[in-house]
């Protein structure tokens, strides 16, 4: 029997073990073959360590790997990431601002971990590094670490109870400001796109404040399709697109086999009239 859902050979979102993915780089690419899709960007948060693995194993399996990131930044005391398509990750402003953030994520560990002590809850800190493989640490290790000592019984739990805005164990964020992401990714020539806006609950005007504050920052774009959105936000968001003047990506946000629903690929075509992020940035795809 054929999937209802629709492959597309374009998939410009997702994460491997170099961030809170489950899956190495070169596992990813084999999947992201398998799955029929020919066109991928490696957007781990906050980092790139995973993109020399992914194109060793993109060459093999005639996959275009487009080099990518996600960065964590703040608008308006809101978390909003940024991905970053078609950088250079050699690029020393990129990098040099990566650091600062991964510096941030190390101290916010700590923290979490002391909450959490707080809370009954010992040796988290410690259990997160370890999930994490000395890579880049974040929530999603921690969650994973409370589930598999039976604290929680899902990540989705891990959230709601510790981890999510206002809960436990909740440090604030305190990411570098949305222009500056935007910036270190043109600066590194890559195109900085809104990543998932569904995800951030903004009323119809305040998305429309954030994404005309993007696109004055550099933002040349937004993902009109996300593999976690809600049906009708294609619509609404390549609406917006256009008469932003601003180019639609598609990306699944892929995570793993296992962590949450999002599959490589499915339902990520562009509505009519929005002008694909490639596009608009010159990049030929195949
Ligand atoms: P961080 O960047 O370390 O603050 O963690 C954010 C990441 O946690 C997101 O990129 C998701 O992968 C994951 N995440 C956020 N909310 C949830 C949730 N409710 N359930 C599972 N994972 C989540
Ligand atoms: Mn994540
Ligand atoms: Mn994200
Ligand atoms: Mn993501």
């Amino acid at each position: 029997m054929s999937h209802p859902n629709p492959v597309s050979p374009v998939d410009l979102h997702m994460h491997s073990l170099a961030s809170d993915g489950t899956m190495t780089p070169s596992d990813l690419v084999q999947r992201v073959h398998a799955a029929g899709v020919r066109v991928m960007a490696l957007t781990d948060h906050d980092n790139t360590a995973g993109l020399a693995e992914a194109s060793v194993q993109a060459a093999a399996l005639d996959i275009q790997l487009i080099p990518g990131v996600e960065v964590s930044s703040e608008w308006s005391t809101q978390g909003i990431h940024v991905v970053g398509l078609f950088i250079d990750p050699a690029n020393g402003i990129l990098q040099e601002g990566l650091s600062r953030i991964m510096a941030f994520r190390d101290w916010r560990a700590l923290e979490i971990g002391r909450l959490l002590d707080g809370a009954g809850i010992p040796d988290a800190e410690a259990g997160a590094r370890a999930m994490a493989g000395g890579r880049m640490v974040g929530r999603s290790h921690f969650a994973r670490w409370l589930v598999r000592e039976g604290y929680c019984a899902d990540a989705n739990e891990a959230f709601g109870k510790y981890l999510g805005r206002g809960c436990k164990a909740y440090v604030p964020s305190d990411w570098i400001p949305m222009p500056e992401a935007v910036g270190w990714i043109n600066a590194a020539g890559g195109s900085a796109v809104l990543a998932h806006p569904g995800r951030y609950k903004l009323s119809g005007t305040r998305l429309r404040a954030l994404l005309t504050e993007f696109r004055d920052a550099g933002g040349i774009g937004l993902e009109v399709c996300s593999g976690s959105q809600a049906a009708g936000d294609r619509e609404h968001l390549g609406r917006l697109a256009r008469q932003l003047g601003m180019a639609g990506s598609v990306g699944s946000d892929f995570h793993g086999p296992d962590v949450g629903h999002a599959a490589i690929g499915h339902l990520l075509t562009l509505p009519d009239g929005v002008e694909p992020v490639w596009d608009r940035a010159g990049i030929h795809i195949h």
